[in-house]
């Protein structure tokens, strides 16, 4: 069992020095241009995909001593993730790297003009404990899909991930241009002092108000990946069944520790008790009657993030579940009913297994609720109307919409991801990500041998009239 160093002591000179020197030597790479050819970047990618190839077992084991992952689920949503989007990037690189020819007006002709992008520099990569490999990870993709050299900074919540990632990273990648720094609040503040070129921030709301307050001292660009509510419409004419399965799927993946999970259910009453029966089934066929026995359910990351998410219980109608197992740190999956909307429950992001269920007399009741509340990282509509599905897509704000499924969305490459307003700026994953941690540079190269001399001074009556 790996046991966590203190993240919460000071730095001592040491630390300090050791950020400073992988800070100047990530720099004096980046200056260096060794890390723009598309070669060093493949290469660099290629490594990355042997990585994760040749230590899978120890990858597994550590998340599962995080947040005791199974195999399937820290396959699928961490290892198995990550290597389809390199095996993506790899694929794509060459195109996007591209210069992207425009048109040219006939202003500026005879002449061409393209955007060519160009790597940022050096790229701050600070990562969330949640799916702890991913959300490193795949920044790390897209900074070095784009030339950029990378310091990783794994989150301290998952530490034998982390320690792991630290432990890996150098033996494959290039030591000159990504470096990992472990740890919590200290080395990420001293981290923040130093002038970085692009700041990729995964976590919640509190944090990255600290680290847009970092970025503006040096007028740092940053992509804030962040969470809140992320409401689940049913709609009278949905497939019950198949929804029951799907939302089970989505919200209890990781014991509901997802920042894309469903945050809530809205039903309509005419099918609430049909929703509420599925559900139950669903639970049963897919972590069995002892949920908590289950070697396909995961933890709550830590004690206080268990008294986090126990103390939203408050005095709550439970529906379903509710079992708590502290000393390992589980919390069976839990149904409440029609909430108290001013509750902690109803006014933070759960991020753990409770599901509150509202109740609504006709859908657009629901819209409304949901349009009243901050824009949601995601939007989930359960329904077989196509009018609805079209009016919901095209009039509600939300980093993402998926139709009839939760969370799928994020296996496809060819989707940014991302949030919008206070759920999220930027979005990354496949080109996006390329884009992203890219500067799309504009070019334009005339001739000389046609100069017109009527955009120069002395603008006469006569020029002016032409
Ligand atoms: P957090 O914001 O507390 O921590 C995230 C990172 O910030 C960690 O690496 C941590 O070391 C660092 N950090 C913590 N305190 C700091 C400080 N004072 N100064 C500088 N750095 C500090 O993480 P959290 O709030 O527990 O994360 C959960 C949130 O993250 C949820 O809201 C969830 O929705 C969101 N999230 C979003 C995504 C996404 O991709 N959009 C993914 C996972 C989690």
């Amino acid at each position: 069992m790996y046991s966590a160093p203190d993240h919460t002591a000071p730095l001592d000179a040491a630390e300090n020095a050791l950020i400073n020197d992988s800070y100047q030597q990530l720099k004096q790479s980046a200056n260096s241009g060794r890390t723009h050819p598309l070669q060093w970047r493949t290469g660099q990618l290629e490594a990355l995909k042997a990585l994760l190839e040749q230590h899978q077992d120890a990858l597994i084991q550590a998340l599962h001593e995080d947040l005791g992952k199974s195999v399937a689920e820290a396959w699928t949503s961490e290892i198995g993730f990550l290597l389809s989007d390199i095996k993506h990037t790899l694929k794509h690189l060459k195109r996007w790297s591209k210069p992207r020819k425009v048109r040219t007006p006939l202003i500026a002709q005879p002449g061409t003009s393209y955007i060519l992008p160009e790597p940022l520099g050096v790229v701050l990569v600070i990562g969330a404990w949640n799916y702890p490999l991913q959300l490193t990870l795949a920044p790390c993709i897209a900074a070095l899909a784009a030339g950029n050299c990378v310091l990783l900074k794994p989150s301290e919540l998952a530490p034998a991930t982390s320690a792991l990632i630290k432990k890996l990273i150098p033996r494959y990648l290039d030591p000159s241009a990504i470096a990992v720094i472990e740890g919590g609040e200290a080395p990420t503040t001293a981290l923040l002092r130093c002038h970085w070129d692009h700041i990729f921030y995964t976590g919640g709301e509190a944090v990255a108000k600290i680290v847009m307050r970092a970025a503006s001292e040096y007028l740092t660009p940053v992509t804030l990946e962040l969470g809140g509510k992320s409401p689940c419409l049913v709609e009278r004419s949905a497939d019950i069944e198949v929804t029951a399965r799907r939302i089970v799927w989505g919200k209890w993946m990781n014991a509901g520790q997802t920042c894309i999970a469903p945050d809530y259910i809205i039903v309509e009453e005419c099918i609430k008790e049909a929703l509420l029966n599925a559900l139950k089934r669903a639970l049963v066929e897919q972590y069995g009657k002892q949920p908590l026995r289950s070697n396909d359910y995961g933890t709550i990351i830590n004690a206080s993030h268990l008294a986090r998410v126990r103390s939203y219980l408050g005095d709550h109608t439970i529906y379903h579940g509710g079992v708590i197992d502290e000393q390992r740190h589980k919390m069976a999956p839990t149904i409440v009913l029609d909430p108290n909307l001013d509750s902690a429950l109803m006014q933070n992001e759960i991020f753990g297994p409770i599901l509150p269920v509202i109740t609504t007399t006709q859908i657009s009741e629901s819209l409304a609720f949901v349009r009243d509340r901050p824009k949601p990282l995601a939007l989930y509509l359960f329904t077989n109307d196509a009018t609805l599905t079209h009016r919901v897509i095209n009039t509600m704000s939300a980093g993402s919409v998926c139709v009839n499924d939760v969370m799928l969305f994020m296996a496809n490459p060819a989707l940014p991801f991302g949030g919008v307003g206070s759920s999220g700026m930027g979005q990354y994953h496949g080109s996006a990500g390329f884009d992203r941690l890219s500067h799309l540079k504009s070019v334009m190269v005339r001739k000389f041998w046609l100069d017109v001399a009527l955009r120069y001074a002395p603008f006469s009556a006569r020029k002016l009239a032409m």
